[in-house]
């Protein structure tokens, strides 16, 4: 039998958690499943899958919120 990479990794990954198949913010579960991370399809965003596993759900950020904090503690912030 084949299976596809992907579902024989989440298969491991996911094994007793599926939290990771919805949204950490919305709970949306229309959500992409990338290797290593998730899309939600409402929010928009994409989460890692280690932040969700062991994050609680208030405190995990999209990669892309994480960019901007990172940016924001290296101080630029640039308006405009
Ligand atoms: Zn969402």
């Amino acid at each position: 039998m084949i299976l596809m990479n992907i579902n024989y990794l989440e298969g491991i990954f996911l094994e007793d958690e599926n939290i990771v198949h919805m949204c950490p913010r919305c709970g949306e579960k229309n959500i992409i499943i990338y290797e290593e991370s998730i899309e939600c399809t409402v929010c928009q965003l994409e989460f890692e899958k280690k932040d969700i596993k062991v994050l609680e759900k208030s405190l995990i950020l999209g990669i892309s919120e994480k960019l901007e904090f990172i940016r924001s503690i290296l101080g630029e912030n640039k308006n405009g």
